[in-house]
């Protein structure tokens, strides 16, 4: 009898798993049948948002592939794509319910793989925003604020936050054609976890392109004056011991938290604080031998592709085994290692390998050079793994 495998997302975590089962599994498992289901029509290279947020910095075939042509080999009997959101899931029933336009569609399942990651906040489309045409109407509207902008504020240091910025020094404040403020909560740009050495590399290499960093303030309020400014914005930053302080902008651009996209789910699959799914140590949800929940949807590990590649290159094991009823193995990680790489700018970097700083020159031939758009293709066809690897046999 047909098993049919639901996969919600096609990000990441989800495109990969979707070419795997159809690909390798279905050899000792032709009885699959995978039905990917994603908003976005098209595949998303968020790797690069950084950089294609600015204007003219590269077509949209760099960063946009769509998703019918990366799966058009394989058969209509193994494969469907669903373009819609999944907007309910009953576990007990094993059904998704998915929005197709004004319909919405009831899928039942063998196994799910919930990899619906988590989307930017007001709509910045450093992840997909909703559909194509939503993200690339953000992306407009982004690259018109910038492209008329004098003076930008980029609210939030993480990484996001420090690539963004990196690349608007590089393309306008290193030679002084706009402003560019990059505001953190912490002294130094990045997160605590990772080391004072990589962050203070971070703030040098920001000032050396005319970067402004304040750090140990937030952003509480943004207020359009348009009488005595002309349109600025007034910013007001609030550092931890309460005091505050005033700057102008025209443009202020948040980089600061996700949202998980777990709307669909029941509450009890959700953990309390953050609406993240819980994950077992076999990357199943608990109480659902059936339903895998992987990549930044899940609550396992910090948000990034480097724990969702893991993830998913370690489901990709275990999938002939869960078919065949045997035994999986769980997935063990270091909670304690950080493995970050930053670019900064369009010929610098910084990064962190467990206790070690990357150099700038390698981080920058490894990640900035190209932010991936290199291996894009390859990559949403199945090619190839992050950073062009294989994935298992
Ligand atoms: C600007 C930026 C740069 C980054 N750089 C790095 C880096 O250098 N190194 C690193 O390790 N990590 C990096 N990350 C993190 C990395 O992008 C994520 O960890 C990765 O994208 C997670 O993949 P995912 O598939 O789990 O989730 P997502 O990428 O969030 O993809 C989720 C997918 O689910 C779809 N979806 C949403 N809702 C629904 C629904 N209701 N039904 C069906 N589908 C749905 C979305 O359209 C999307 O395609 C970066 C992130 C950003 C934003």
């Amino acid at each position: 009898m047909t098993k049919t495998v639901v996969v919600l997302g096609a990000g990441p975590a989800g495109l990969p798993i979707a070419h795997y089962l159809l690909r390798r599994t279905a050899k000792q498992h032709p009885d699959l049948r995978v039905i990917l289901v994603s908003p976005h029509d098209t595949f998303y290279w968020k790797f690069a948002s950084v950089r294609f947020a600015l204007p003219g910095q590269m077509g949209e075939e760099k960063y946009m592939v769509p998703l019918a042509e990366c799966f058009a080999s394989y058969p209509t009997k193994a494969f469907e794509l669903v373009i819609g959101a999944a907007e309910t899931l009953d576990p007990k029933r094993n059904t998704v319910g998915v929005r197709v336009g004004e319909e919405v569609r009831e899928i039942g399942y063998h196994t799910l793989v919930v990899a619906t990651g988590s989307r930017a906040r007001d709509d910045m489309p450093w992840k997909e925003t909703g559909t194509t045409e939503q993200t690339r109407a953000a992306l407009t509207k982004l690259q018109t604020a910038i492209r008329d902008a004098r003076s930008i504020v980029v609210a939030g240091a993480g990484v996001t936050g420090v690539e963004f910025a990196g690349e608007l020094g590089s393309a306008y404040a290193k030679t002084g054609l706009k402003d560019v403020t990059l505001v953190g909560t912490e002294v130094l740009p990045l997160e605590p976890r990772t080391k004072d050495d990589v962050r203070r590399v971070a703030k040098h290499e920001l000032e050396k392109l005319g970067v402004k960093y304040i750090g140990g303030a937030r952003v509480t309020a943004e207020v359009k004056d348009d009488n005595k400014k002309k349109g600025k914005t007034v910013v007001t930053l609030t550092r931890s011991d309460g005091s505050t302080e005033t700057l102008t902008a025209d443009l202020v651009v948040p980089t600061h938290g996700l949202v998980p996209n777990t709307e669909f789910a029941p509450e009890a699959m959700r953990d309390g604080a953050l609406g993240y799914l819980k994950q077992d140590a076999d990357l199943r949800a608990p109480g659902y031998q059936n339903v895998f929940v992987l990549g930044d949807v899940g609550n396992l590990q910090p948000a990034q592709g480097v724990n969702t590649d893991a993830q998913v290159r370690h489901l990709m094991t275990q999938l002939n085994a869960y078919f065949s009823g045997e035994p999986t193995k769980p997935y063990t990680f270091d909670p304690n290692k950080v493995q970050l790489a930053i670019s900064i700018g369009r010929d610098r970097g910084t990064g962190q390998l467990g206790s070690w700083r990357l150099w700038s020159f390698l981080v920058w031939y490894l990640k900035g050079r190209y932010l991936g758009t290199n291996h894009v293709e390859a990559y949403a066809k199945g090619d190839v793994g992050g950073a062009g690897r294989a994935w298992p046999k």
